[in-house]
């Protein structure tokens, strides 16, 4: 999580203020709460847990934690791990409205700690997402811990072995070293866990389109980006949208409001590679499904601010959607943001996609 998150993080905030009423109004109104098979799950994102005062981009308060929690079982939310909710989303059974799903990135010791304890008391599981060089570090689980965790019955996944940077070596390269540390992290997982894992994420939400063809030829069923979203039926499984939850966006009119979007449609996105070439604004083209978007009123913002245009045009029942910054990218990760109403103007929609410079360092 860099500062330029958490700026976005503020400002997507204050939009969520802004458009509080008609959130409010979309809970309460014309989208029924237990409506069925919407094929829509609302993931999140956590790190630590009661380390605000160490890390407030990447944890938690636990009592904000406990808030979350308390939310999701007063209103009657179904909570999946990743492995259910994909197999849910993909079978001819249909999504219940309220379905979501909690990760944790890193494997930090403040999980056991902190974040089991209250999971257990609601009977909710989580997925874990491990990068195995560092369990046993100081901070992070060790392999015992994680272990009771399998057997309690969470979802233990993979976060790479070495947690680097990837798309900082060479492109001709990145299949390669991508494949050596996705090896080392499965002779881990089998050796103290006795697991192989098929769900990944990506360390620092980097990918590229050659380390998903690596994930694929292994097996994977899917990854995890660090860019928010509601996961749909259609949507790229290689790019699991999740909501990040930290310090400032933990409190609990962010968290109701995410829990509350709607996806926004896309079943594709271009360029597949999110590194910034030649073209810098870099043009994003969304091609997007979805019955009930009302196109005029799309919105964009870079990384939190309304510097960006967009143009829509309706094609055979569905929108094509193009996308640009009106400044150049000089950050590491940039995120597009983009959120629409519902004709009836009672659902938002959202969806975002990251941009990466690896030239940049964080
Ligand atoms: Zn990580």
């Amino acid at each position: 999580m860099t500062g330029k998150n958490l700026f976005c993080g503020f400002l997507i905030i204050c939009m969520l203020l802004f458009f509080g009423n008609l959130f409010s109004a979309a809970a309460a109104g014309a989208a029924p709460e237990n409506d069925s098979g919407s094929g829509q799950v609302r993931g999140f994102v956590y790190h630590h847990f009661g380390m605000e005062d160490k890390y407030p981009s990447t944890s938690v308060s636990i009592s904000q934690f406990k808030e979350h929690l308390e939310y999701l079982e007063k209103k009657d939310y179904t909570l999946l791990t990743l492995g259910e909710a994909l197999d849910l989303l993909h079978s001819e059974e249909p999504v219940p409205e309220k379905t979501a799903v909690l990760t944790i990135d890193d494997a930090y010791k403040s999980v056991i700690e902190n974040a089991v304890p209250l999971l257990e008391k609601y009977g909710y599981k989580a997925t874990v997402f491990v990068p195995t060089r560092h369990v046993g570090g100081p901070n992070y689980m060790s392999w015992s811990q994680l272990a009771e965790l399998r057997d309690k019955g969470f979802e233990l996944a993979n976060h790479s072995h070495s947690h680097e940077y990837f798309l900082n070596h060479r492109q001709e390269d990145i299949a390669k070293r991508f494949e050596k540390d996705l090896e080392r992290s499965h002779r881990m997982f089998k050796d103290h866990l006795g697991i192989t894992p098929d769900l990944y994420a990506y360390p620092f939400g980097e990918y590229h389109p050659d380390m998903i063809e690596v994930l694929k030829k292994y097996g994977y069923r899917a990854a995890a980006a660090q860019k928010s979203g509601v996961m749909h039926e259609q949507g790229n499984r290689f790019l699991l949208p999740r909501f990040p939850m930290n310090f400032n966006y933990g409190e609990m009119e962010s968290f109701t409001g995410k829990i509350k979007m709607h996806a926004l449609g896309v079943v594709e996105s271009e360029p597949e590679n999110p590194v910034v070439r030649d073209q810098n604004p870099p043009e994003l083209k969304l091609l997007v499904k979805n019955e009930e978007l009302r196109a005029g009123g799309l919105q964009c913002f870079v990384s939190g601010r309304a510097n960006c245009e967009t143009k829509y045009k309706r094609k055979d029942g569905t929108f094509e959607i193009r996308t640009v910054s009106t400044e150049r990218l000089e950050t590491r990760r940039t995120l597009y943001t983009i959120t629409a109403p519902s004709e009836d103007g009672s659902k938002w929609f959202w969806y975002s996609y990251v941009w990466i410079m690896p030239e940049y360092s964080e």
